[in-house]
């Protein structure tokens, strides 16, 4: 059975802003026996055509699915794990734990010292701008939510600061393909998680600085400045009041310019040994991320000049309810390609799981099968 709290697609039903788009585009969501075929391949589904998708999906799988049923502890006990929810215990052989990456915002700990009259959201609570008091605003976090609130609030007609971390750089079409496309095709996006040279790392990367629009437009730093946008470095510390940023922007972008530039270079060598140098494009190089002439290094949070601040710094996952001791320090899942540290315990939907498509809802039908074949060796054994 399927155990959910809410309703079938509950996160992309209660936890999005209004105006999201997926960032990878339509045909490129599918699911096992389910795919897109609609009038629009290239075009991006809105959170409301997300969930329609997996109900859709739910229907035609017939999934045993019982929502509303909070699940809020699993623990070893009997012959596998006893699970207790709001609605009554349940014992059950194996768990497949696939609660989700992002069931909480990974906000600093100093957001604790921002003053209270500057008001405080993470994109849990962000629905669009009009929610947000007249006044400038500091996004936090320069990843695929950071970008895509940032270009919102701006043109809303509100000044906007974004605060740039560490980020990917992709264009959103590249040699007039979508640049998700190449990772597709290229065979990058199948690399297996026992592949990756520094998996840990790869399973932190922040997700990249895309957006689905209808104009396929790229939503990179240079896009943003160009909209009004101020970039300052990395949000450190509050002291007095203030927040303080790093410097060393220009040290930032060129790292993320550079990675692109990887990136390209590897779809570019891919093209040409595949034979696919005459279905795309020639090869395009893409400006350097400005640098601004100077940056702010801090700003007075009680000057009346930012009223509010969005937390786009990321997500984590909630693993308050699992009585089992396979959690790390850092609040992830301990587990081997989902094979999770526990006889008969599994994970599903966690980013670059098996491969890097993991993080991705097309990655699933790969992961699911696998996952699923461990799990029924593991019950054939115990028979
Ligand atoms: C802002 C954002 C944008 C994204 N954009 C894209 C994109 O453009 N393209 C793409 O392919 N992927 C995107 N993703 C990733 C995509 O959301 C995931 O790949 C996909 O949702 C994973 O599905 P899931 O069912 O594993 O997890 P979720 O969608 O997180 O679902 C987990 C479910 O578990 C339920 N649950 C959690 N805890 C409990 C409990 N204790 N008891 C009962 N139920 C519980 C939740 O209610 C939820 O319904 C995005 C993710 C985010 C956060």
């Amino acid at each position: 059975m399927v155990l959910e709290r809410g309703e079938v697609a509950n996160s992309w039903r209660r936890e999005r802003w209004e105006s999201l788009r997926l960032l990878t585009p339509n045909w490129q969501s599918r699911l096992p026996g389910l795919r897109y075929e609609g009038p629009d391949p290239d075009g991006y589904m809105s959170a409301g055509e997300v969930t329609a998708f997996i109900e859709r999906f739910a229907n035609v799988s017939r999934a045993p699915v019982r929502t509303g049923v909070n699940v809020t502890s699993v623990r070893p006990g009997g012959d596998g794990y006893h699970v207790t929810t709001s609605r009554g215990k349940i014992g059950c052989r194996t768990v497949v734990i696939a609660s989700g990456a992002c069931n909480r915002s990974a906000v600093p700990r100093f957001s604790g010292a921002v003053p209270a009259s500057v008001e405080q959201l993470t994109p849990f609570d962000y629905r669009g701008p009009a929610q947000l008091p007249d006044g400038g605003v500091l996004v936090v976090g320069a990843s695929a939510t950071g970008v895509q609130l940032a270009a919102e609030l701006r043109g809303s007609g509100r000044p906007v600061t974004l605060s740039v971390g560490e980020h990917v750089r992709l264009p959103r079409t590249y040699r007039g393909r979508d640049v998700l496309w190449w990772m597709d095709a290229s065979g990058l996006w199948d690399q297996r998680y026992d592949e990756v040279e520094d998996l840990t790392r790869a399973r932190r990367l922040p997700s990249p600085q895309l957006v689905g629009t209808p104009g396929r437009a790229t939503l990179d730093l240079n896009a943003l400045t160009s909209m009004g946008v101020a970039l300052v470095g990395r949000w450190a510390a509050v002291r007095d009041g203030r927040a303080l940023f790093s410097g060393g922007l220009r040290n930032m972008f060129s790292l993320a310019d550079l990675k692109m530039e990887r990136l390209l270079d590897t779809f570019d060598e891919w093209a040409k040994t595949d034979g696919y140098e005459a279905e795309v494009g020639p090869p395009e190089r893409f400006a350097p991320t400005r640098v601004p002439e100077s940056t702010r290094l801090q700003l007075d949070l009680r000057s009346g000049e930012i009223r509010a601040v969005v937390w786009a710094t990321g997500f984590r996952p909630d693993y308050g309810w699992l009585d089992v001791p396979v959690v790390d320090a850092k609040g992830q899942l301990r587990h081997d390609g989902g094979v999770v540290d526990c006889p008969g315990l599994y994970a599903l939907g966690l980013p670059v799981l098996r491969r890097r498509r993991s993080t991705f809802i097309c990655g699933i039908e790969d992961d699911a099968r696998e996952v699923i074949e461990h799990l029924a060796r593991f019950l054939a054994v115990r028979r």
